[in-house]
């Protein structure tokens, strides 16, 4: 770090004090987590400095000899984690993976002369008038995903993001009484819009979803079943979700982030069967620039953490703690969308304490619980404020606290909660974004959670 200071002290600075919070506070990001020092060192390095455009073997550079190593473990890796035929580590992060398996699937699945005249390299030969073609081919494509407010990922159709840009978009919701998936509603949904692309997985769904079932539905409808396991890979990696929860077997292409249940550097990777391997290995330079070769170097130690007996064990502290919170936080009176979880996040709506997302999640931070706020289904206050405040145990059970320390993280939470009030606006009404918490309340919350 004195070689960082040397440079510039407000970046020491910077990492020190981030060292500091996030020892002092709870971390309940679902997204979030402790790597290893093993991951971390094996990040922090020379190979930082290659440049290794291609695939293994295939290199746009010489000089390649160390990164194809890395680059081969860390896939082999992840192919005997998941039982995967294909895996594919370079993405530099979730978005990079699923836009990678965009690609992969419309270049496998279009049928389109012209995009097979390129993809057979014979790039220079076509006229305007097949790029012409080639670009509406493409560009006319449909996604089925599920909806941002019933804990979907942006990425997944959403209009604000590219995903939604670039393809005709639907959506798929959850039951209004129960909030859970309606698997008559998704099939209903994808005969109605046949989709190129049916996509599973979430960011902020406190339940499972049966994959096999996605299939059929997918198979029923000509649809390419794409699942983005970005927050529950670690629970797919320690066995807790096998069978018809596993997303590997049942979806033709399985995305995933490498850093939040899973424990990994920041980063993305897709696993596929054997026909669409080929286009993923486009993923660069066809969708990313050169890859990360540090980075696939701390995957491949993730990886390899992950395949040791202990981290199953994790998998199923993190579900054992989730549950725990959540009825903690229920037993002291709060409600959480769909009555539970049964994986590692759980999403209270915070309107039952008459507060915002918003509100909520300050409050929370000002007594050291890292929260963020997240809409709910038929959330009335939207994507901004929100009703939602979403928790998530992989980082604190990382830290090793178990389910009796969940109690009293459930107490700390609800006593801030429980404590604060929605504040006034500058021209003296309601306010979504103000609140006050009452005298002394973040502080002893804060001594407590510092304390756990
Ligand atoms: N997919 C899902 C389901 C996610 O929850 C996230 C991140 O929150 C991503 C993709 C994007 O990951 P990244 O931030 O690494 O691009």
């Amino acid at each position: 770090i004195e070689a960082v200071r040397a440079v510039d002290p407000r970046i020491a600075d910077a990492i020190g004090a981030e060292i500091e919070d996030q020892r002092a506070s709870l971390k309940l990001i679902a997204s979030e987590n402790y790597a290893s020092p093993a991951v971390l060192l094996a990040m922090g390095n020379w190979l930082s400095d290659k440049y290794a455009e291609g695939t293994v073997g295939r290199r746009f550079y010489a000089g390649c000899r160390n990164v194809d190593t890395v680059e081969s473990v860390a896939a082999e890796h992840a192919r005997e984690l998941f039982g995967a035929q294909h895996a594919y580590v370079q993405p530099h992060s979730g978005i990079d993976a699923n836009l990678v398996a965009f690609w992969a699937v419309l270049a496998a699945r279009v049928e389109s002369p012209a995009l097979q005249r390129a993809g057979a390299r014979q790039v220079n030969d076509l006229t305007e008038e097949d790029w012409e073609a080639l670009r509406n081919d493409l560009g006319n494509q449909r996604m089925l995903g599920m909806s941002l407010d019933a804990g979907g990922h942006l990425t997944h159709g959403f209009r604000p993001n590219i995903s939604g840009k670039m393809f005709h978009q639907r959506s798929y919701g959850t039951n209004p009484e129960t909030g859970l998936v309606d698997y008559d509603a998704v099939r209903a949904a994808a005969r109605e819009f046949r989709p190129l692309i049916l996509i599973a997985g979430y960011s902020a769904y406190p339940r499972l979803v049966n994959f096999r079932v996605m299939r059929e539905i997918a198979d029923e409808v000509g649809a390419t079943l794409m699942v983005d396991m970005a927050h529950f890979a670690g629970l797919v990696a320690g066995k807790v979700l096998t069978g018809d929860f596993d997303p590997v077997p049942h979806a033709q292409i399985v995305t995933t982030t490498t850093h939040k249940s899973l424990r990994g550097p920041r980063g993305g990777m897709v696993l596929c069967d054997d026909s669409l391997a080929d286009q993923v290995d486009r993923g660069c330079p066809m969708v990313l620039g050169g890859p990360l070769p540090h980075v696939m170097a701390a995957k491949a130690i993730a990886l390899a953490e992950a395949r040791r007996p202990e981290f199953r064990d994790y998998a199923q502290r993190i579900v054992d703690n989730s549950r725990a919170l959540a009825e903690g936080l229920m037993r002291r009176g709060a409600r959480l969308v769909t009555g539970g979880t049964d994986n590692h996040l759980a999403l209270i709506d915070v309107s039952g304490y008459g507060l915002t997302g918003r509100q909520a999640e300050a409050a929370l931070l000002d007594a050291g619980i890292v929260t963020n706020r997240n809409a709910i289904p038929q959330d009335p206050n939207g994507a901004w404020y929100t009703s939602g405040i979403r928790i998530g145990t992989p980082a604190l059970t990382t830290r090793g606290l178990g389910t009796a320390e969940m109690d009293e993280v459930a107490e700390l939470i609800h006593t801030v909660l429980a404590g604060t009030t929605p504040g006034t606006a500058k021209n003296g009404g309601p306010s979504k974004a103000t609140y006050a918490l009452a005298a002394g309340v973040a502080d002893e919350v804060a001594q407590r959670a510092a304390d756990l």
